[in-house]
């Protein structure tokens, strides 16, 4: 097989249901899926739901039905779920069933005749809402550090793995295999963990009968971990079909929430080593998500489900949310007043005013068609710089990174047209030649966008290609290099792609509300003196910088004269990208108070006006330098 890209997100517990944290680490997950898709790769991506445990057992006792009719329950709320949200996994597996009972059991007999389980006592504290047993140097308060609930004391026959043996080899793997677990705060923490030393570990219970019974003594049930991790073989067809199983792994990624990273950076890297069998690729953490700068819970009731966040804004910008709003690995912060103001300025106002503009003008001048010209220009050497930055982004798994790329292209575009300005060269047929260029380098970014789009807006990007005549067979690495738009080729005129939202949370701000200046009146006329309070002075803009956390904020260091250049916080992100800005002649307002915006200091403020496609930076009609005086 060439190039296998096996992807997993974890499995997901029926005995919850599916928050915005699950759909999270599943969009993650689909977004590379269909991006090495269309790379080319053969990829497997999987995911499904862990039904085994104590805690099914007992809800499904409250509810008054089997684990089994719970377990289906649940499992039907996470598929229909992810059909929601156009997630393209190529499997879903559930522990219950029986290829993974299967793999599971021969795992555990492979991983015993070598020698690595054995019988014994446990006595410990063990959490049952987390399934987990505690030593005493693990209680916070005597509480679980997890959950902070009381743990209880456990006395049972138990077999342990010999995770003990494997702390040295691990240690060595993790100095060889530096990516291993991303990102590497988290690694560190682990190898800390790991040079602590490891204990045996329980893996079988007799409390509970709702799991896989232990080959040859069914009195035990299989932990829970054990059982659950093996879901990553037993999807492949381990032990029996080799072929798959060898073609497909190890896997290249497992894609998880931080909190369960011991289990697939700890305990399942031992399991592989005692069975034998090479090691996954890599582990990717990503970061939580609090709600209005809060932890989510069901007591405070902000809980957020994502079925209704689809309902009402699409699946679509969901995805784009999770994916743009927080850099993956970090944690981040969701509020409904966050998603319609990235809905409305960056898909409404940057991607669907781009594509209605561009196809409107093509109509308007070009009689709907486009004609093939020669290669060059800005839009193109933009492009194929940002199809190589999203090609490293997303090897990285920083989708954050890759979509910031790609409104910088279509803001770049969003630009061209303003500065070429078609409807004037349209005036001129003696220009013909230079406005179908125009148009054909803005049609053919319409094209790159809509494949770059793809993995994290798929419906959408399906929607653009219909438009550009483009089907499935175009989504593929042969099509990402600029100069592939056929000549002569005919183009509707677009319908709007994303509606602007009219019913926004109360408090929402519109990022660009044009505001009609008032005539001021009597005592709110300025003086001279007064206004010559104002130090006012041209600028030239030395280095610029996105605000970490911010998609509006850019961090200047602006000449203006002085022997430092002054540090300006601008929020013109959403028009201008830091290249675009750098060397360019500004106005400054030099004697405004410092502020503190976003934890950086500004000293002063640049001036720009609202133009048709966001903001317009105030400038002068010549160069004039640094230092100088507005007046
Ligand atoms: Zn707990």
């Amino acid at each position: 097989m060439t190039n296998p890209f096996y992807l997993s997100t974890p499995i997901y517990y029926v005995n919850d249901v599916p928050h915005i944290g699950y759909a999270y680490t599943t969009v993650a997950t689909d977004a590379l899926a269909r991006y090495r898709r269309m790379m080319g790769d053969e990829v497997f991506f999987l995911t499904g739901t862990d039904e085994h445990g104590q805690k099914v057992e007992k809800s499904a006792a409250l509810q008054g039905i089997s684990p089994r009719e719970l377990a289906d329950r649940v499992v039907g709320r996470y598929q229909t779920l992810w059909q929601e949200m156009t997630i393209s996994n190529d499997d879903f597996i559930r522990t219950t069933e029986v290829r993974h009972k299967e793999a599971v059991q021969h795992l555990w007999k492979i991983v015993e005749e070598k020698g690595d389980i054995y019988l014994g006592e446990y006595e410990d504290w063990y959490c049952t809402p987390c399934e987990t047993f505690l030593t005493d140097h693990q209680l916070v308060n005597g509480a679980c550090p997890d959950c902070g609930r009381k743990p209880e004391r456990l006395k049972e026959e138990s077999y342990f793995f010999r995770m003990s043996r494997y702390g040295d080899r691990l240690l060595d793997f993790y100095e060889k295999h530096p990516d291993f677990v991303q990102p590497l705060a988290r690694r560190n923490e682990i190898v800390q963990f790991i040079r602590g030393g490891l204990r045996d570990l329980s893996i079988s219970r007799t409390t509970f009968s709702w799991g896989i019974p232990v080959p040859g003594n069914p009195k035990h049930v299989i932990y829970v971990w054990f059982d659950a991790l093996t879901n990553y073989l037993s999807a492949l067809g381990y032990p029996s079909n080799r072929e798959r199983f060898e073609a497909f792994w190890p896997a290249r990624v497992h894609v998880i929430g931080k909190d369960i990273l011991r289990f697939h950076a700890v305990y399942w890297p031992t399991f592989l080593m005692a069975a034998g069998l090479p090691l996954p690729k890599q582990v990717f953490s990503h970061g939580w998500w609090t709600v209005d700068g809060e932890k989510m819970s069901k007591s405070k009731g902000n809980v957020v489900d994502p079925g209704a966040m689809i309902r009402q804004y699409g699946a679509d910008p969901f995805r784009y949310f999770l994916l743009r709003e927080v850099p993956f690995g970090l944690d981040g912060d969701f509020s409904e007043k966050a998603l319609v103001g990235r809905f409305n300025a960056d898909l409404a106002n940057d991607l669907g005013n781009l594509f209605s503009r561009v196809t409107t003008m093509l109509n308007k001048y070009c009689g709907g068609k486009v004609v093939r010209t020669g290669e060059g220009g800005e839009l193109q050497s933009r492009a194929e710089a940002v199809l190589a930055a999203v090609d490293r982004h997303m090897g990285n798994l920083a989708f954050h990174l890759a979509l910031q790329e790609i409104w910088g292209l279509i803001n770049a575009a969003n630009r061209f047209v303003d500065r070429q300005a078609p409807w004037t060269l349209a005036k001129d047929p003696g220009r013909r030649d230079e406005l179908d260029a125009v148009m054909y380098h803005l049609v053919e970014t319409l094209r790159l966008v809509t494949l770059l789009i793809s993995p994290v807006m798929p419906e959408t990007a399906k929607k653009c290609a219909a438009l550009l005549g483009m089907g499935e067979k175009d989504f593929r690495k042969e099509a990402l290099v600029w100069g592939k738009l056929s000549d002569g080729m005919e183009i509707p005129r677009a319908e709007p792609l994303f509606p602007r939202r009219e019913k926004k949370p109360v408090s929402s701000v519109p990022k660009r509300e044009v505001t009609k200046p008032k005539r001021a009146q009597g005592k709110d006329l300025l003086s001279i003196e007064e206004f010559g309070r104002l130090d006012l002075r041209s600028g030239v803009v030395r280095e610029a910088e996105p605000v970490p956390k911010s998609d509006r904020l850019l961090r200047l260091k602006v000449d203006t004269g002085d022997p430092e250049p002054r540090q300006v916080v601008a929020g013109v992100a959403g028009s201008y990208s830091p290249d675009d800005l750098v060397g360019r002649e500004v106005v400054v307002v030099c004697n405004l108070k410092p502020a503190k915006i976003c934890g950086v200091e500004s000293c002063g403020m640049i001036l720009a006006v609202e133009g048709k496609d966001g903001l317009a930076l105030v400038g002068f009609d010549e160069s004039v330098g640094p230092g100088k005086k507005v007046r």
